[in-house]
């Protein structure tokens, strides 16, 4: 499986728009973060979890040419706000998009891309095709994924393991019996904002102890803030198996 990094900032990117604090500033194209998503490919498909507002430039970056399904955490803005751009795919693969996500989030969807849904098929209008899940296992077409339920200070957010991958965006807390569906991963991708504590988000800290405890051969931080800090100097101070994710990393599984 190839994991690729497509965004790992958090919800409004770094730079800020307005700010000129020296991670803001920084010329390094590691503290250049896009909105968090990640693209899988697994066993012939093309699968991307999240699809927040930088998606159409994430997707021309990297040439996804193909998608067989967007999968959602949750239906928070910075996670949805790209759907508009999967018109692309409809026109070239001639098919309506599989959209996966818990209930509560498809209905968010419908609230907030109304005309997708309107029943009036206005020319041009992405196409999709609804799949509730629940915190069951499921599959994507014969990829199995496991929801490992998290929480976002009160809102259940999911996140997925993949094989040997899990990826968890936008949890402060995780449950011990969650954990256990994580345990035996190799690769894991988790939030860090920044490094003081956070109402909804993992601090740096509190990222790096689960880490420790869920002990996988390599880690990556994502939905990061400029409040954390130069990707450079903040890459010295983590555990060797831990490193900062940035946009664009590829990660073998
Ligand atoms: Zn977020
Ligand atoms: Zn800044
Ligand atoms: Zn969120």
């Amino acid at each position: 499986m190839k994991v690729t990094l497509l965004g790992t900032g958090t919800s409004q990117g770094v730079p800020v728009i307005g700010c000129s604090c020296e991670v803001c500033r920084s010329v390094d194209y590691r503290d250049k973060r896009l909105r968090v998503s990640v693209h899988l490919q697994v066993g012939g498909k093309s699968i991307i979890i999240d699809s927040g507002p930088d998606f159409r430039q994430q997707v021309l970056r990297e040439r996804i040419r193909t998608l067989d399904a967007l999968v959602f955490t949750h239906e928070h803005k910075d996670h949805t706000a790209g759907l508009d751009d999967i018109r692309a795919y409809n026109f070239s693969q001639h098919k309506d998009m599989p959209l996966y996500g818990e209930e509560r989030v498809l209905e968010q969807l419908k609230r907030e891309f109304a005309y997708i849904f309107s029943g009036i098929q206005y020319p041009g209008i992405p196409r999709v095709e609804l799949h509730p899940i629940t915190e069951e296992p499921f599959e994507i077409e014969g990829i199995p994924f496991i929801p490992i339920r998290v929480k976002h200070y009160k809102l259940p957010v999911l996140g997925y393991r993949v094989g040997d991958f899990t990826y968890i965006t936008d949890a402060n807390y995780i449950s011990e019996s969650e954990k256990e569906k994580v345990r035996g991963s190799k690769a894991i991708v988790l939030n860090a904002l920044r490094q003081e504590p956070h109402i909804s988000h993992f601090s740096l800290q509190e990222a790096i102890e689960l880490l420790e405890d869920l002990q996988p051969e390599r880690a990556y931080l994502t939905h990061i803030s400029h409040l954390l800090g130069l990707h450079r100097e903040v890459e010295l101070t983590l555990p060797d198996f831990i490193r900062l994710g940035y946009d664009g990393l590829q990660i073998e599984v």
